[in-house]
């Protein structure tokens, strides 16, 4: 594939933005390669600045999973842009969004816009420690949510020492209050609770983890965490910016019926704009300002640009249950088509897949954790990476990323990656 202009992009972007990219990963560096710039992208295919075509599986790191440019979605955006792209005064969209999501899961009686997930998540820490007059929160290995600084704790270290700062600039005295436990593992957690229960605000959460690969929960394990919040008087909030919509239209906590005090939305609820929300009980929100103490804003929040998107995606994902059927068999072919290829190659691979969430792992063991994703082969994820661009199959540039599909995936298009996947593993 010639990539050409991309390459020329880069080289441009690189001298006025970091890196060139308005994000860290978009950069390809850890495979090594000059990302693609992208020039448009309809249903489940992307084009680049050199007119070459993907058959996309980032789908934007996940919201667009009714596919790209959506016409009921854009629709809905040309209205209400023309109707005036931000007002900073309440809409009764903003009701509409609050209501689509309010009853779609039990557990959020109320529920604030904001702009991304991580001001989200952000805002609901604050929350926690607003409400139960407490500091530290706990987090687990490999889980991401979001770059605001308490949330930026490396993983890996013991379970009871003080937090580490995984980037330059954050403050060890803004991480002292993240303790770090490891996914899974209800031994340690019940440890760790003894010693510092008391004195967390809250756990948060990815119910299936996305972040480090996909890593599914064991059942017993989310209960225990619920158990133990409940019990040491701590919140537990769930990050669902990524399962949220996704996993089930009731996100992570109706498909395992565990009800978390406070949930973190991203991604899918803006239908491709930028939108984050958190809610929960209204007990616990009501403590937001202006209606109590803890303050929270946004010049954009809840734009009605945004809400448009939003309200348009959760109603076409409501009025279409099957949907999610439909994602998990897709998701089900991609995973059928890495298992034969892994068996047919000699390719040592562990999958982990829940609904339409999916991740390969270059590795033979089971993957349930932070350590264990570690442990894939992140050369031959470097092979076959570059492999699959050729091939014309887009996935995320990372060994530790989910694969999404949408609604607007085809047969052929799964076909046709089932192929790629094959000959990429015919020559690792
Ligand atoms: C993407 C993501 C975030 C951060 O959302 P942004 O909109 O990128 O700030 C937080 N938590 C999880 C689980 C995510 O996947």
């Amino acid at each position: 594939m010639n990539r050409t202009k991309s390459a020329e992009l880069f080289e441009i972007a690189k001298q006025i933005i970091p890196g060139g990219v308005n994000s860290p990963v978009r950069a390809y560096k850890s495979v090594g390669l000059n990302p693609p710039f992208i020039r448009s992208a309809k249903g489940s295919k992307i084009v680049d600045a050199d007119g070459n075509e993907y058959i996309d599986y980032i789908g934007s790191w996940g919201p667009m999973i009714l596919g790209h440019a959506c016409p009921e979605v854009i629709e809905e955006i040309k209205k209400a842009s023309e109707e005036g792209t931000s007002y900073g005064a309440p809409t009764e969209k903003e009701i509409k969004l609050a209501q689509l999501i309010c009853s779609a899961v039990p557990s959020i009686e109320m529920v604030r816009m904001v702009s991304s997930g991580t001001e989200a998540v952000m805002s609901a820490i604050r929350l926690a420690r607003g409400f139960t007059g407490r500091n530290k929160i706990l987090k687990f290995e490999g889980c991401y949510h979001g770059h605001s600084d308490g949330l930026l704790v490396k993983a890996g270290s013991g379970a009871l020492t003080t937090g580490v700062p995984d980037s330059a600039g954050v403050p060890l005295d803004y991480v002292r209050n993240t303790l770090t436990a490891v996914y899974n593992n209800c031994g340690e957690l019940e440890e760790m609770f003894k010693v510092s229960g008391g004195e967390l605000a809250a756990v948060i959460i990815e119910p299936v983890a996305g972040n480090m690969g996909v890593v599914l929960p064991d059942i017993a394990f989310l209960e225990a965490v619920r158990k133990l919040t409940r019990e040491y008087g701590a919140l537990l909030i769930f990050d669902e910016v990524i399962t949220g919509f996704r996993l089930a239209y009731g996100g992570a906590q109706g498909y395992f019926n565990i009800t978390p005090d406070l949930t973190v939305f991203g991604k899918i609820i803006g239908g491709g704009m930028p939108v984050g929300a958190y809610g929960g009980r209204k007990d616990i929100m009501n403590l937001i300002s202006p209606n109590g103490p803890v303050y929270q804003a946004g010049t954009l929040s809840g734009n009605p640009v945004a809400m448009a998107a939003g309200i348009k995606t959760l109603e076409i994902l409501r009025d279409n249950p099957l949907i999610y059927e439909d994602l998990a068999r897709k998701a089900e072919q991609l995973e059928a088509a890495f298992i034969e290829a892994s068996e047919k190659h000699g390719i040592p691979l562990s999958i982990n897949r829940l609904g339409s969430l999916l991740s390969a792992f270059f590795t033979k063991e089971k993957v349930s954790d932070f350590k264990s994703a570690m442990k894939s082969d992140t050369e031959i994820f470097k092979k076959y990476f570059a492999y699959m661009l050729e091939a014309g199959i887009y996935i995320a540039p990372s060994q530790y990323e989910a694969m999404f599909v949408s609604r607007a995936h085809s047969a052929e298009d799964l076909e046709e990656t089932a192929k790629a996947i094959d000959g990429a593993f015919g020559r690792l």
